[in-house]
C-alpha cells in the first residue's frame, strides 16, 4: 500500500455501529463494565485509552511503519514519557542543536531522574561514538534539526547505537512520515510533535511515539503516560487523525513552496546563508536525498547584519505571519533567538520559516519586498 492510501484509511475505517465514513468522536470519559465487572470492549477510563485515541494510534503506527504507537497531549509529553521511562543511571546522547525543550528536560530533569546527558554534533559519527559510555541506553537525534536544518545519517546512527547495545530515537517532526520513516531506517522509536504537520492547521496540540516493536520501551512509555497523565484528549486525537488524512498532499505543496523560497533566498544579496537540505550546497544534502523522499517545508536563513536587520525583515512581511510553531497551512516566520529567550544559542541574524500552502509566487514576492 502506498503512503497516501495508508494515511487516508488507517484508523479511519467506517464506524461499525452507524457506518459513518468520517471517524466518530467519542468524548466519554468513562465506559460501562459488564455484570462481571469486566471491560468487554477494552475501554474503562479516558486516561487509560479511548476509542478516538485508538483510531489515531492505529494511524500513527501505520504511517511510520511501526508495531505500535502512543498519542500524547503534546510533543514534549511524548518526549518526557519516553525519557522518564529509561532506567535510573542511564546515559543519553543528544544533538547539540536539539529542540530546546529536550535540552531543558536534560538540564533540569535528568538530575532528578538520575539520568545523564551528553550533547554532541550528531552529524559527526566519531563524536557520537566518543560520547558513548557503558551506560548509554539511548541516542536521540533530530533530522532535519530545529532550527538549523542539520541532517544526520539515521541508518548509520541506528547501527552505531545497536552495536553499543543502545536504542536510537528520532524526532521526526520536521520531516513527517510522509517524507522520512526512521523505523524503516533502523531506529527504535520516533517522536512527532503532532501540533505541527500532522495536525497541519495550527489548531491542535499533540505528540506521538511510534515504536519498532511492542516491547519494554513501549510498555514503559505507556505506563508513564497512563500514570503521569500526558495523554491526548479525544477531541485533539480526532483533529490529528483528521490532519493525517491530508498529510501526503499537503507535504507535497509544502516541499515545492519551500524549494521555491530557498532557491530565491540562496541568491539574494541581503541573505548571508540559507539552511535548507534541498539545496545542493547544504552539507547534509546527499544524506537527506537518501533518507527522505523530499526535503520538507522548513528552512532558516541568516540575514546580512545582526539582530536588528533580521527583525526588520520580519517586521515587513505581509503574507507571512510573525509567529513561532510550524506545519500549518499558513506561512510563519520567526526570529528564533527571540522565541527561545535568553538561553538561546541561535545566531541573532537567524530567521526560521515554516513555508505554508499559499501560492509560492506570493511568498517569494513577500520576502523580496521585506528584504528590500
Ligand atoms: C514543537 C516541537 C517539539 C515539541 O512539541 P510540542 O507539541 O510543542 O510539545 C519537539 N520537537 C520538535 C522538532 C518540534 O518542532
Amino acid at each position: 500500500m502506498h503512503f497516501e492510501t495508508t494515511a487516508i484509511h488507517a484508523g479511519s475505517e467506517p464506524d461499525e455501529l452507524t457506518g459513518s465514513i468520517a471517524p466518530p468522536l467519542h468524548l466519554s470519559t468513562t465506559f460501562e463494565r459488564d455484570e462481571s465487572g469486566e471491560t468487554p470492549r477494552g475501554y474503562s477510563y479516558v486516561r487509560d485509552g479511548n476509542p478516538t485515541q485508538s483510531r489515531l494510534e492505529t494511524a500513527l503506527a501505520a504511517i511510520d511503519s511501526g508495531a505500535a504507537a502512543l498519542a500524547f497531549a503534546s510533543g514534549m509529553a511524548a518526549g518526557s514519557a519516553l525519557l522518564g521511562s529509561l532506567t535510573a543511571g542511564s546515559h543519553v546522547v543528544l544533538p547539540d542543536d536539539s529542540y530546546y525543550g529536550m535540552r531543558v528536560i536534560a538540564n533540569d530533569f535528568f538530575p532528578r531522574w538520575n539520568l545523564a546527558a551528553t550533547f554532541v554534533a550528531m552529524e559527526d559519527l566519531d563524536a557520537v561514538r566518543a560520547a558513548m559510555t557503558a551506560s548509554t541506553k539511548l541516542i536521540w537525534c533530530e533530522s532535519p534539526s530545529n532550527p538549523l536544518m542539520t541532517i544526520v545519517d539515521i541508518a548509520a546512527l541506528a547501527t552505531l547505537s545497536h552495536d553499543h547495545g543502545a536504542l536510537l530515537g528520532v524526532d521526526g517532526t520536521f520531516a513527517t512520515p510522509a517524507l522520512q520513516r526512521p523505523l524503516e531506517l533502523g531506529a527504535d522509536v520516533v517522536l512527532h510533535s503532532t501540533t505541527k504537520y500532522l495536525g497541519g492547521h495550527s489548531d491542535v496540540q499533540g505528540g506521538s511515539l511510534a515504536f519498532a516493536r511492542r516491547d519494554d520501551l513501549y510498555e514503559a512509555s505507556l505506563h508513564a503516560r497512563h500514570i503521569t497523565g500526558g495523554v491526548a484528549s479525544p477531541f485533539n486525537s480526532w483533529l490529528v487523525l483528521r490532519g493525517i488524512r491530508t498529510l501526503a498532499p499537503r507535504m507535497r505543496v509544502h516541499c515545492a513552496n519551500a524549494n521555491a523560497v530557498a532557491t530565491m533566498l540562496a541568491t539574494h544579496p541581503r541573505v548571508e546563508a540559507v539552511h535548507f537540505p534541498g539545496l545542493a550546497s547544504h552539507p547534509g544534502h546527499d544524506i537527506a536525498k537518501r533518507q527522505m523522499s523530499d526535503f520538507g517545508g522548513m528552512l532558516s536563513f541568516r540575514v546580512r547584519g545582526g539582530r536588528a536587520e533580521a527583525l526588520a525583515v520580519t517586521a515587513k512581511t505581509k503574507v507571512i505571519r510573525r509567529a513561532t510553531s510550524l506545519g500549518g497551512v499558513e506561512s510563519l516566520i520567526e526570529h528564533r533567538a527571540s522565541s527561545e529567550g535568553p538561553a538561546s544559542r541561535m545566531p541573532q541574524n537567524l530567521l526560521r520559516m515554516s513555508v505554508g500552502l499559499e501560492h509560492p509566487d506570493d511568498l517569494v514576492a513577500d520576502l523580496q519586498q521585506a528584504l528590500g
